[in-house]
């Protein structure tokens, strides 16, 4: 066997050490599940062997299924559909089941099974160790356990939908289930999935000795009596779970198939014999992986995404040393920078105007260190230690010997222009400088540099400590050490880079900036506000865009505005546009959240945030039953995915992965659509091609498809199949 070893001692238990070569971590695939299944028979045929304790020779027990398999049980399914559609079902569903059926034949065996987790344990891992009659864990706190399959399309279907609520309360259960939540070996244990935790030296012997002191080999559904934490009658359990699906319609808008296949399968399966559960639950499991929803966000947010955090757009250039980073500017955005850098580790010099504004900054780390505190995610020595790492200054000469720096000062070219000169007079030749700017091209900033190859734009999304995506933007000369160099910065703070070339924008904010727009073309058509923020929360987008634009700021819109008419000309913006913007903020002084108002009021706490009452009178307003709902939700995924289609044309991304996990990460859009051209290439070319004129006719020239849509759409092509990268063919 390759994957597992197994030693059995004198007591005849049988330890299984699974431990896959060449890779970091534990993952079920199909080499694993064949030697799975002969170790099954051969613990419950050796007579010699009483039970069995499974661990991981890793650190970590198993990260969860190997999702490219699943991509090509879903491609076999789609290439076997079109000859057989009967037996291509019969064979998903098989391939569906095995996991189940191998984890059930443990589970109703004779002999003890016991998990011994030495450490995280997730999706199909962690069901591994939920068939077992027994769960012992480390106790270290990092360790945790869970079950994420929803995050990534699909739901848990080796039996965890069955287990989870049969073993943990159906608040907390569904949770596990439908958000995906993971928990540490301590709440895990309170949950009831966890039955004992030791130090991790112990994890193993713990797990023989309970088999030696007689543990018995049923699982708790097999006993007699037993009762699951909710009986789907019982007055509690049918208020749980009718309350429960209209949550679910309130936070999805039933956008997500798995995620209403998870509530059947609770709801079903605790109604059912167990065996039959099960087998329900890989009906469900089946069915999910046939959905469009499934297939594009495993391929966005998880190979996708996997593959740009690896470094995938990293040029072959040799690593240079990252140990110490300066962040000129100690605002919003710096200070958040200066954060993120220190908390990886990294030496931070961070300088402003003058010392106040750097410590400041500087304190902003501390609020969050002392948040994370009381909420138990940090110790006062972590904080102090991360603190440490960051030197709060206004002496330029603190900034020799940084690899990199960050300039995040104000939007000016001038201050822009005379920081890089300070800068470069201290820095050494082949330190890297980056500008956070978010709106000016980085090609004419680093005019001011007198080595344009090492100048590159690194644009950060705000709240910094929680934005996931990082744009790396590379102007004209930028060279192959500046991007490696920030793509290596960018893994290292541990966020997902995209590497995209200079324009107006960039890519990220130029398709925030049609979402936004689109909002504000339907104020002026008369869609009553209501609805141009609840289509959008309806077509899946987390955040509407009225919210969206109150955070970002009224008034950064409008000197975005007034930039593009200075550099574009008057036409270039709507003038109805300029007209809402200007009254917002110059006769309400309606800014934006910051300044408690916007589009929203926003009251002071406990009071919620409304819709501003006036929006109703500034343009005539439309009698709500005339507007076609369909219509709003269309109008914001098209425009935002022509403009994505727009930059790939004009070669701002070169790479349509980044296009895809940008938008998800960077703005929310529509995630189960696996991002905007995922979402194209799942309408189909020719059929996008034809909706969007229907809008342009409608609503504006805006959704006029572009080239190189009727050119994909007259030679029938995809955006992963005319620009992808191999995976498509297994999932297409
Ligand atoms: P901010 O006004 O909060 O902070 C700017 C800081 O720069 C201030 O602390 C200021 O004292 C300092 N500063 C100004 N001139 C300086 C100089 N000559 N030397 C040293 N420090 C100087 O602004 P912000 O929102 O943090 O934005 C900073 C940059 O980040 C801008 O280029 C902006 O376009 C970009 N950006 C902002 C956001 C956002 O959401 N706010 C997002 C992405 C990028």
């Amino acid at each position: 066997m390759k994957n597992f070893t197994l030693e059995k001692d004198a007591d005849g238990i049988a330890l299984i050490t699974w431990d896959m070569p060449g890779k970091s971590m534990n993952v079920i695939d199909a080499t694993m599940m064949d030697e799975f299944d002969a170790l099954i028979d051969n613990v419950a045929g050796d007579d010699s062997i009483k039970g069995a304790v499974i661990t991981s020779g890793k650190k970590a027990f198993g990260a969860g299924a190997d999702l490219t398999m699943l991509q090509n049980i879903m491609g076999e399914y789609a290439a076997q559909k079109a000859k057989d559609e009967q037996a291509a079902a019969q064979t998903l569903f098989d391939g569906a089941y095995r996991l189940n059926q191998t984890l059930r034949r443990l589970e109703a065996g004779d002999k003890p099974w016991v998990a011994a987790l030495n450490g995280m344990a997730l999706g199909g891992c962690l069901e591994i160790a939920l068939a077992c009659h027994a769960r012992v864990s480390t106790d270290d706190e990092k360790a945790t356990y869970g079950l994420p399959e929803v995050k990534v399309g699909l739901l848990p279907g080796g039996g965890g939908t069955q287990r989870i609520a049969r073993l943990v309360n159906p608040q907390d259960g569904m949770q596990m289930l439908l958000q995906g939540k993971a928990h540490p070996p301590k709440k895990a244990k309170q949950l009831g999935f966890i039955t004992e935790i030791v130090p991790a030296a112990e994890v193993v012997e713990t797990a023989k000795q309970m088999i030696r002191d007689g543990l018995k080999a049923e699982a708790p559904w097999d006993q007699k009596g037993f009762k699951a934490p909710i009986n789907v009658w019982s007055p509690a359990g049918v208020q749980m779970l009718s309350a429960g699906n209209a949550i679910l319609r309130k936070e999805t808008y039933a956008n997500y198939p798995n995620a209403l296949n998870i509530m059947k399968c609770v709801y079903e399966g605790l109604l059912l014999p167990f065996d039959t559960a099960l087998k329900v639950e890989s009906r469900y499991f089946a069915h999910t992986l046939t959905t469009p929803e499934a297939k594009a966000m495993i391929r966005s947010l998880f190979v996708n995404m996997q593959e740009l955090n690896k470094g995938a757009r990293r040029p072959d250039v040799a690593k240079q040393e990252l140990k110490k980073v300066g962040v000129i500017g100690a605002g919003f955005m710096g200070a958040g920078i200066a954060y993120v850098t220190a908390k990886a580790g990294l030496e931070v010099v961070l300088l402003d105007r003058d010392k106040e504004a750097a410590e400041k900054g500087k304190a902003y780390s501390e609020g969050l260190l002392d948040k994370a505190i009381s909420r138990k995610r940090s110790t006062p020595e972590k904080k102090e230690a991360l603190l440490n790492l960051i030197t709060a200054t206004d002496d330029y000469a603190a900034l020799e010997g940084c690899d990199l720096v960050v300039e995040a000062v104000f939007e000016d070219k001038g201050i822009k222009k005379a920081v890089t000169e300070s800068t470069e007079a201290v820095i050494s030749d082949t330190a890297i400088f980056a500008s956070n700017t978010s709106t000016i091209p980085i090609t004419e900033l680093a005019q001011a540099s007198s080595r344009a190859k090492n100048f590159v734009g690194i644009h950060f999304f705000s709240p910094v400590d929680r934005m996931m995506l990082v744009e790396i933007i590379m102007g004209e000369e930028t060279g192959d050490e500046a991007l490696a160099m920030a793509i290596d910065y960018v893994l290292a703070i541990k966020k997902t880079p995209i590497v995209v070339n200079d324009s107006r924008g960039f890519y990220v904010n130029r398709c925030v900036m049609r979402y936004m727009n689109e909002a504000w073309n339907m104020l002026a058509d008369g869609v009553p506000a209501p609805m141009v923020e609840n289509a959008a929360k309806m077509v899946g987008m987390p955040v509407g865009p009225l919210t969206l634009n109150d955070e970002v700021a009224i008034d950064l819109s409008q000197k975005v505005i007034k930039q593009t008419i200075a550099d574009l000309g008057q036409g270039a913006v709507d003038p109805r546009h300029v007209s809402l913007v200007n009254t917002l903020v110059d006769d309400h002084g309606r800014l934006g959240k910051k300044a408690g108002k916007g589009f929203f009021d926003y009251p002071e706490k406990p009071g919620k945030k409304k819709l501003w009452p006036e929006l109703k009178n500034l343009f005539p307003q439309l009698d709500p039953d005339t507007i076609d709902v369909g219509d709003l939700k269309d109008r914001y995924l098209y425009t935002i995915a022509m403009e994505a289609a727009r930059t790939v044309e004009e070669q701002v991304v070169t790479d349509i992965r980044e296009a895809d996990v940008g938008a998800i990460l960077g703005f929310g859009f529509a995630p189960y659509t696996g991002g905007p051209l995922s979402f194209i290439d799942e309408i189909g070319l020719a059929a996008f091609k034809s909706r969007a004129e229907e809008l342009a006719k409608e609503y504006g020239d805006h959704f006029a498809p572009i080239d190189l849509i009727k050119d994909m759409a007259a030679k029938g092509d995809t955006f992963y199949g005319r620009f992808g990268f191999g995976e498509d063919q297994a999932a297409a």
